[in-house]
């Protein structure tokens, strides 16, 4: 999970500046269970850091993406999507309002190295699912 301790070492070591925007970016992301938008992410910031710029948010997902201590959900062709839960499971896009739902895998993602005599190992695998949340459906 990520931290805001282990985001700043990471960056470090990445050669990444560490200000105050960066820190306030690992600050939100930290904890964090709803998949923020980089957009959301800017918008909840972007009062108390007026000097921070969508493109830091980016680029410092980006990084922490490299260091495998966020994922970046491309569930959505429009919006990127962050998640610091880095444990594997799959996620759920309502059509309607866009929230992102965590979802549990239900099998084995090393199973696929046993399937297929190209793969070595197995680390980590997306899965999206796409319909309507509770509050978006009809009434049944
Ligand atoms: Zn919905
Ligand atoms: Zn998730």
């Amino acid at each position: 999970m990520l931290t805001v301790d282990k985001g700043v070492k990471y960056l470090q070591s990445a050669g990444a500046k560490i200000t105050a925007t960066r820190i306030a970016i690992l600050k939100s992301l930290e904890n964090r269970r709803d998949h923020p938008s980089a957009e959301r992410i800017f918008m909840e910031l972007k009062l108390s850091y007026p000097s921070l710029s969508i493109a830091t948010v980016y680029s410092t997902a980006s990084l922490l993406a490299r260091g495998s201590l966020i994922r970046i959900l491309s569930i959505d062709e429009k919006k990127v999507y962050y998640d610091p839960n880095m444990e594997p499971h799959g996620h759920f896009m309502c059509r309607q309002c866009k929230l992102v739902f965590d979802v549990p895998f239900h099998f084995d993602i090393t199973a696929a190295a046993d399937a297929s005599e190209e793969i070595a190992s197995v680390e980590d695998a997306e899965v999206f699912y796409y319909g309507l949340c509770v509050r978006c459906a009809p009434p049944r």
